[in-house]
């Protein structure tokens, strides 16, 4: 087990961001922390360690840069799942909705050889409506998900356990109500 107490402390609350009646949870006081950093990798690895994972999935923005962190720990490649039109080959998409209207997330059509095993990293889970599109995306890729792993945890919204309910082991370091 690896040393989570104090991380909790190092993540910001920002009141009304982007929105009025948001509490948004700022990860960046966290990732500017050396041993902060250092330990959140490794926190977010360790479930994962003693299996076989062929490449870490990140989701944008803040899944790239746990992501690339985790990957070279569990010693596999980097695949980014971006906003749409950002990706610069050809792409598979993946609707999802918002509280109002719907995005789109993509990943490139070759990203995955078809059995690979994926690991999913994003910083934080609310709905899990961002995380479950990555699900469906990895999977039409012919990926096998290993698990997803997150820092925070939004357990009012229902979003880790609407993941897990696809059968995807998840993790996260910490909770906020
Ligand atoms: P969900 O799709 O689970 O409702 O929302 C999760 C996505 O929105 C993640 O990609 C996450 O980065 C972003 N997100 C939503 N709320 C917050 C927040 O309070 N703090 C941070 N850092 N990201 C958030």
């Amino acid at each position: 087990e690896v040393f989570v107490r104090g991380l909790k402390d190092l993540i910001r609350t920002i009141p009304d961001y982007p929105k009025p009646g948001i509490m948004f949870r700022d990860v960046t006081t966290l990732l500017g922390d050396a041993k902060g950093l250092k330990t959140a990798v490794a926190a977010m690895a360790e479930p994962f360690e003693g299996e076989r994972v062929d490449a870490v999935a990140g989701i944008e923005a803040r899944g790239f840069i746990l992501g690339g962190a985790i990957a070279d720990r569990l010693g596999c490649g980097f695949i980014p799942i971006r906003k749409k039109g950002k990706l610069p080959w050809k792409t598979i998409g993946q609707e999802y909705t918002l509280e109002y209207g719907v995005d789109v997330i993509e990943i490139h059509e070759d990203a995955l050889a078809p059995g690979q095993r994926v690991l999913i990293v994003d910083d934080l889970i609310a709905t899990g409506g961002t995380a479950d599109a990555a699900v469906k995306l990895l999977r039409r890729s012919k990926g096998e998900i290993v698990g997803a792993t997150f820092i925070i945890d939004l357990p009012e919204l229902g979003g880790l356990e609407l993941v897990k309910s696809h059968g995807i082991p998840c993790h996260a370091l910490v909770a906020f109500d």
